[in-house]
């Protein structure tokens, strides 16, 4: 049980340090695969001894080996916070059926957090593979059936979607995808929650945002991130 967990939560944390390199690379349009992770600072190709998630950055001192260059903190911060999720879904539902599925799609919903935070984008390509990755794992280790996964699709990405409609492009294209495969893995009943939940905190910020004036009424917030929320509460703690 709890060597189980200390692999779970270390599984979680290359996960993470995939999650970063992933970010990192499609947002600036360079290939995601097949490519040696360089420091974005003296372009050196950092060596895979320099590449161990957290251990790294702490043998390093949090700077480029070659020329000193500071790594940002968020590094390893979110290899901790997905290793930390990792853990508390495994604590949830054990070595279930649906466990592989629920790690899949918040390593999606993390990889769209950091991709929505830095650069108003959910990649398309992001939820092709969050899309086939979860229709896979859904019927060949979850227990939902392809009708199950169609509701679930369009109760995630239908609130959106008419959202999106209504307020003429408030909702991005990607947030409605990213409900939809969410729904997809989630089922229709447990993403209506998280759908909840995302409204919730997603408004509850907003307004706390605008009221500080780190935000105009009319100015865009990334919902990718509160859909997040809602998809990690629920699958953790709900
Ligand atoms: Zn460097």
């Amino acid at each position: 049980m709890k060597i189980l967990l200390f692999l779970i939560f270390t599984v979680g944390l290359i996960v993470g340090s995939f999650i970063n390199t992933y970010s990192y690379r499609i947002i600036r349009n360079k290939p995601v695969i097949w490519d040696r992770s360089r420091c974005p600072c003296c372009k050196e190709i950092i060596k895979p001894l320099d590449l161990i998630p957290v251990f790294s950055y702490i043998l390093l001192k949090g700077k480029c080996r070659q020329c000193a260059e500071k790594i940002g903190f968020r590094y390893p911060l979110s290899e901790i916070f997905v290793g930390l999720v990792f853990s508390a879904i495994y604590l949830k539902v054990g070595l279930g059926r649906e466990l592989l599925p629920y790690l899949f799609i918040s390593s999606v919903l993390t990889a769209a957090v950091f991709t929505d935070l830095e650069n108003m984008i959910i990649p398309n390509s992001l939820v092709f593979f969050g899309f086939w990755g979860g229709v896979i794992l859904k019927l060949f280790v979850g227990t939902a059936g392809v009708e199950d996964m169609l509701l679930g699709s369009i109760a995630g990405g239908m609130p959106l979607l008419l959202i999106g409609i209504l307020s003429r492009g408030g909702m991005g294209g990607g947030d409605i995808k990213l409900a939809a495969v969410m729904g997809l893995i989630l089922g229709w009943k447990l993403v209506l929650v998280a759908l909840f939940i995302s409204f919730c905190v997603g408004g509850l910020v907003g307004v706390m945002l605008v009221f500080f004036g780190l935000k105009g009424r009319k100015d865009c917030i990334p919902f990718g991130p509160f859909l997040a929320v809602g998809g990690h509460f629920l699958h953790t703690f709900g």
